[in-house]
């Protein structure tokens, strides 16, 4: 078993390649919330036992061995908030933190467990895909919501688990998984963006948009805004 430590880098250099961030050692250094200097010698560590390479003025890139080791630990990660969720009946966004600390310590044998009593799911609590147990994974559904265009419709499938804060936020704006939203307005000068969810109308910002994704349904819902 590799050290909580360790998988902490391994995943965060993974979640850095997953946004298009390069894997400087200030991105996973901010990241981690750790001192520069110890992120050199972590990623000289992790380069000789093959998770990385590393080229000098770049960063590091994730190899094949890398991967593998990021994606389960991802699997066992949403798993974990899955059954919190499921089970324990814990909402969204308090299921995070107990999972960062829970996926280095339970054995595969239980995450296959919980894998199965939870039926197969395909997302977790958030709405991010599971990783199979051979390491593959499902692309991310949907577009940023920040990216999104006036009129367009669609419905919430994944948001960003990382900060419980900002989940409280959305529930406080009724946003949640499956909720359908359409694009009222888009201020201008990155200014807020005005969404419709059912009849409510609801301003959010550019940064927080970007921790949405949406799934779009097709077309424009030019009738909708005729009537505005
Ligand atoms: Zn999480």
């Amino acid at each position: 078993m590799l050290s909580r430590s360790i998988e902490d880098y391994i995943k965060a250099i993974y979640a850095l390649e997953a946004e298009d961030e390069k894997a400087s050692t200030k991105h996973i250094a901010q990241r981690l919330g750790v001192r520069m200097a110890s992120v050199t010698g972590m990623l000289k560590h992790l380069a000789s036992e093959g998770y990385v390479t590393h080229t000098p003025y770049y960063g590091v890139k994730m190899t094949d061995r890398g991967r593998r080791v990021a994606l389960g630990l991802i699997r066992r990660h949403r798993l974990i908030e899955l059954f919190l969720a499921k089970t324990l009946g814990l909402p969204w966004d308090e299921v995070h933190d107990d999972a960062e600390v829970l996926e280095h310590v339970v054995s595969d044998r239980l995450i296959e467990r919980i894998f199965e009593f939870l039926g197969f799911p395909e997302f977790d609590p958030h709405g991010s895909p599971i990783p199979g147990k051979d390491g593959s994974i499902a692309p991310r559904q949907g577009i940023r919501l920040d990216e999104m265009k006036p009129g367009q419709r669609g419905t919430v499938v994944e948001v960003s688990d990382r900060d419980p804060e900002f989940l409280r936020y959305l529930t406080s704006l009724k946003l949640k998984i499956g909720s359908e939203i359409r694009v009222r307005d888009r201020a201008p000068f990155n200014g807020p963006i005005t969404l419709a969810v059912g009849s409510r109308s609801v301003a959010i910002g550019h940064e927080a948009g970007a921790r949405v994704r949406v799934s779009i349904h097709g077309g424009l819902a030019r009738r909708a805004r005729k009537r505005e």
